[in-house]
């Protein structure tokens, strides 16, 4: 018999909130719908009680994305709970998603508190949100390290409370899947209530072991998965989505279980989220890596040739992986442009088209061949250029040679005004940026700096991905463009315009004390 395993993404949560994958809103909402898109069954949102801008984030998905429960996170206490509540109450599907911790060192370093009180929190919290929603999630933190038996009494008692799923995190890391596995049917065994709940998994992956052992989970009984795209997350990151989606399509019979993902959703996935935060994995990642698909040795080449089975145990197409494809070029209308990016799968706004195929048109006359990546690198840019231009490129001229003084012209505008400035530098891209600087009266430290051609040939876009902190603060930004300088200097404006945004909305909002943690 095969068994639908539920997808609980918390790229929203867990991920978002390890450092450096941070998000605005707008870039909150549009992760949230492409999530939608590739299927999950449950969409966490968020922390509501963390932050106003949390808050916000939660009740903006629970309105305006469709299909998945949207999920929020809540401490097991009736204020964080209610906060919860009125941020994912507009959702069609809603869930209250409470937690507390159970292991014997959480109970008495964190609480100062006893096994016997913890239970009756969390059996008083499960109550409190079951009188708000009939969907709701009871996490054990710490669970994988708590006392077995303790353990098993408190999923009887929630799920009598009213819990309708029960999640086992391994919050730490720390389990092997043989012992993993044991817990979770040892859980299934021994707790007289089980099947009225569904027995979920939150493995992180401290020693590597995240996806193994929600999969040992899977073949011991577990009903719902909770993981993150890329495997983001706290320290080490979460189970990663696409791994264990594609395990489990990959062994069907093994595991005689299968999800609702729409695995060819899974590398545009991937690519937005590190497009988002300026992240990109690693090479050699599994599945989404950009060479998981690469088959490099000549022994390894000519077996694929012959019979692509010979070395690959799952397609490139089946993740969404298509080879670069000519699709359009100077001659092609708005119309045909509209059509490529819907079948690429993206919704954008009549304005965005018209934005996005102006800057197409450009590309044209600098670009033969415009392949699909190219389409996405600008349409991401436009999809995420969400924050509102105070400073915009006018013109840029650069000088550099081997005998020569690096030196930048840059012509500015903002509203009805232009301003120009030049400066000299290292380089002309160093020299670009002074300009911009002197421009704007703002001074950024370049953290990273890096550029990638988006596609193979002379002629390639290549994109810049730049980090730069401000008073502190780090922000994230690409652009691309077939002028590398000009790219660069694209994506520092970006920057720059990112932080006025966000210094303009947090004088609305004073600082809110320290955020409470999830696990
Ligand atoms: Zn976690």
């Amino acid at each position: 018999m095969t068994r639908r395993i539920l997808i609980f993404d918390t790229t929203l949560r867990d991920g978002e909130q390890s450092p450096g994958f941070s998000m605005n809103i707008t870039e909150k909402i549009t992760l949230a719908r492409q999530l939608a898109r590739l299927g999950v069954d449950i969409i966490e949102a968020g922390f509501p009680v963390a932050s106003e801008g949390d808050f916000e984030a939660v009740g903006a998905i629970a309105r305006e994305v469709k299909g998945p429960v949207i999920a929020g996170l809540a401490r097991a206490v009736s204020a964080d709970i209610d906060r919860c509540w009125d941020a994912v109450r507009h959702a069609a599907r809603p869930r209250i998603h409470t937690f507390l911790a159970t292991s014997d060192i959480h109970i008495a370093k964190k609480f100062n508190s006893t096994r016997e009180e913890i239970l009756r929190r969390a059996v008083e919290a499960v109550r409190h949100a079951r009188g708000l929603t009939g969907d709701v999630e009871f996490s054990a933190e710490d669970a994988f390290r708590s006392d077995w038996d303790y353990l098993c009494r408190v999923v009887e008692a929630v799920i009598d409370a009213g819990a309708t799923t029960v999640n086992i995190p391994d919050t730490v890391g720390y389990a092997i899947p043989s012992e993993f596995g044991e817990l979770i049917r040892t859980i299934r065994e021994r707790v007289p209530n089980i099947d009225r709940a569904v027995l979920a998994v939150h493995c992180h992956d401290d020693l590597g072991l995240g996806v193994a052992n929600s999969l040992a989970a899977v073949q011991n009984g577990a009903g719902q998965v909770e993981c993150t795209v890329n495997g983001i997350g706290e320290r080490a990151g979460n189970a990663s989505l696409e791994e264990i989606v594609m395990a489990l399509k990959t062994r069907p019979a093994l595991f005689g279980a299968v999800t609702g993902i729409h695995t060819e959703e899974i590398t545009r996935t991937s690519r937005l989220l590190a497009s988002i935060t300026g992240i990109d994995v690693q090479p050699n990642k599994a599945i989404v890596g950009r060479n998981a698909f690469a088959h490099e040795s000549g022994i390894h080449q000519d077996g694929v040739l012959k019979d692509a089975r010979t070395y690959e145990i799952m397609t490139p197409e089946s993740v969404g992986l298509a080879k670069a494809q000519l699709v359009l070029g100077k001659h092609s209308g708005r119309h045909a442009f509209a059509k490529r990016l819907e079948g690429l799968g993206y919704e954008l706004s009549k304005d965005q088209i018209a934005s996005a195929f102006a800057r197409f048109k450009d590309l044209c006359d600098k670009k033969k061949e415009i392949f699909d990546e190219d389409l996405a690198a600008l349409v991401e840019q436009e999809i995420l250029a969400v924050v509102p231009e105070v400073w915009s490129l006018e013109y840029l001229a650069t000088s550099s040679g081997t005998r020569s003084i690096p030196t930048a012209t840059v012509v500015l505008r903002q509203g009805e005004e232009t301003r120009q400035d030049s400066a000299t530098g290292d380089g002309p891209v160093d020299a670009a940026y002074h300009a911009v600087d002197r421009i704007t009266g703002v001074s950024g430290t370049l953290v990273s700096y890096q550029i990638r051609a988006v596609t193979s040939g002379k002629d390639a876009l290549g994109e810049a991905s730049i980090k730069v902190q401000f008073a502190g603060r780090e922000y994230v930004a690409r652009a691309a463009s077939t002028d590398v300088v000009e790219s660069s200097v694209r994506a520092y404006l970006s920057a720059i315009n990112r932080m006025l945004a966000e210094t303009a909305r947090a004088a609305g909002h004073p600082p809110a004390g320290p955020p409470p943690a999830g696990f």
